[in-house]
């Protein structure tokens, strides 16, 4: 993969892990207002609640996904796919820069 497309999947990766820590701060349970009010409330902040943790949940997961490519590009081992060992087509990088497999291992594991 040339440099350039490298840098510019990088500053993406960034970009988005900056956003995505951002964004976990903000549906993070501990910054939530909690009001006291009556039943009806205190029912909505539950479920307001448990929007919030499975969201973080999906945070997560994305965030790991891309410290792990931001990790590999730093050895050098981005962009390889980490089932068969072949090189991920650039095409798909572009459209996934966090993708950790190829094509064709992604489509056996997606049905
Ligand atoms: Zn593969």
């Amino acid at each position: 993969m040339i440099k350039k497309r490298l840098k510019q999947l990088r500053d993406r990766l960034l970009g988005d892990r900056d956003r995505l820590e951002k964004e976990l701060e903000e549906v993070s349970p501990a910054n939530m207002e909690v009001n006291p009010g009556d039943e009806e409330e205190q029912a909505d902040e539950v479920e307001e609640m448990a929007g919030r943790v499975a969201l973080a949940e999906v945070i997560r997961r994305r965030l790991r996904r891309i410290r792990s490519a931001l990790t590999k590009m730093q050895n050098k081992a981005y962009g390889t796919c980490e089932n068969c060992d072949k090189k991920i087509e650039e095409e798909l990088l572009e459209v996934d820069p966090e993708s950790r497999y190829c094509k064709e291992c992604k489509r056996k594991f997606h049905g």
